[in-house]
């Protein structure tokens, strides 16, 4: 049955509700000013023309890095200067190459174009920097590079190349263990200088909070007791601020659905499941097709069990698969959508870019089970892994 009253606008808590959306950056970010500034520190020599030293900086999800970073480029950008910052997200701009040629777009507008060697762009770069340019490049999520120790080896060849100008990297990462992935030469050129975010404490969270509700809502929309609600529950999981606003967010849309005038504590406890699955889904999305093909194989076969988990001998743990049946199940997935499957190796690839997002976790097996293997398990609810990769690789 439809009525007008589904098509009327109903009042909302919401006065803008995109606000509290992970891309608005607010005015001042709390709890961060020393880390802006302690960066600010450290890139001023670029402004004289020197090379600032390279900076690694290193905490869990939601701790603010990104935003602390995008607020010194703002800074930076009001300089007068010919030193440039650039941003690169290396999810998107995850090899040396497209790295390179994103950072010379400014300089050597033909290399958007593909088909340009390595050699070249080493050269331009060169070129670039000769003329006593400084360039900062920020390198979020560093940790996805899939040839970083190559890329840091070749910008630092750049700097030894130059004398007056320089490149710079500031490498921003979650992942405390990736620093021993890398080779020593590398790892010690990279981290000249280390910061570490802390997660933020309830107390904290609250205050963050606090900061966007006057623009986010209606005058008094929002209980206190309900932001108090949401900061202590994001700092008893993570300390995560995006998770808090999220949980903010979701309360408020809803209360609109029940049409109440005030967000309360039962919002916000309503609000928690959304936002776990709305956070996957999010970082799903932004992953590329063939990741996403790995990850619905391994969720589908997590719903129908593993065919060994069965089986007396093998000590398989609960909700584990063997890699060997999950690769199987993904050759499936690919011939269903009429995709050439790529090697075991690439398989691995993936399977460890999917564990770096904490959509997957592997253990090797123990003795006995066909020699040595790796085990995978699905690290959400497999039937909401399915359903989102269902919907984005097969359609609705
Ligand atoms: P990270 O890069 O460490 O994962 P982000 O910088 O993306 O974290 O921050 C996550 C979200 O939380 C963003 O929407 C950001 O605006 C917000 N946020 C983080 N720290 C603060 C802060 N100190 N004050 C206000 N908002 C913050
Ligand atoms: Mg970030």
């Amino acid at each position: 049955m439809s009525s007008f009253d589904e098509i009327m606008p109903k009042s909302s808590v919401f006065k803008n509700s995109s606000v509290l959306s992970p891309h608005y950056i607010p005015k001042t970010l709390p709890f961060r000013e020393m880390q802006i500034m302690e960066i600010m520190k450290l890139l001023s020599p670029a402004i004289k023309g020197q090379k600032p030293k390279n900076l690694i900086i290193y905490g869990k999800t939601g701790t603010g890095k990104t935003c602390s970073v995008k607020k010194v480029m703002e800074e930076f950008e009001k300089l007068n200067t010919d030193a440039r910052m650039h941003y690169l997200n290396c999810r998107i701009y995850n090899s040396r190459y497209r790295i390179l040629q994103r950072m010379l777009k400014n300089y050597a507008p033909e290399l958007e174009k593909t088909g340009f060697g390595l050699p070249y762009l080493y050269e331009k770069l060169v070129d670039v920097i000769k003329k006593g340019h400084q360039i900062i490049v920020v390198l979020d999520e560093i940790d996805m590079i899939k040839d970083l120790d190559e890329l840091v080896y070749t910008l630092t060849r750049v700097n030894d190349e130059t004398q007056n100008g320089g490149v710079t990297m500031i490498g921003i990462s979650n992942k405390l263990s990736f620093k021993d992935a890398l080779d020593p030469r590398s790892r010690s050129s990279l981290y000249e200088t280390e910061m570490v975010f802390p997660p933020y404490t309830s107390e904290q969270l609250r205050q963050i909070l606090a900061q966007r509700v006057p623009e986010a809502f209606k005058e008094n929309a929002v209980e206190d007791s309900a932001i108090n609600l949401a900061a202590a529950i994001t700092a008893k999981e993570s300390g995560d601020a995006r998770y808090a606003l999220k949980l903010l967010l979701k309360a408020g849309e809803i209360a609109d659905q029940n049409g109440k005038e005030k967000i309360t504590d039962s919002d916000v406890e309503a609000a928690r499941e959304k936002v776990e699955l709305d956070l996957v889904g999010e970082t799903i999305n932004t992953l590329p097709e063939m990741h996403q093909v790995v990850l619905h194989a391994i969720a589908s076969l997590s719903i129908k069990g593993s065919r060994y988990s069965r089986l007396e001998d093998m000590e398989i743990e609960k909700g584990f698969l063997l890699s060997g049946e999950a690769y199987e199940e993904y050759e499936r997935t690919c011939e269903r959508l009429k995709k050439k499957a790529r090697s075991l190796r690439w398989f691995k690839e993936y399977i460890n870019d999917l564990e770096m997002l904490g959509l997957v976790t592997t253990m090797p097996s123990s003795k006995g089970i066909r020699g040595h293997t790796t085990l995978i398990r699905i690290g959400q609810n497999p039937e909401d892994i399915y359903n989102i990769t269902k919907r984005n690789l097969f359609g609705e």
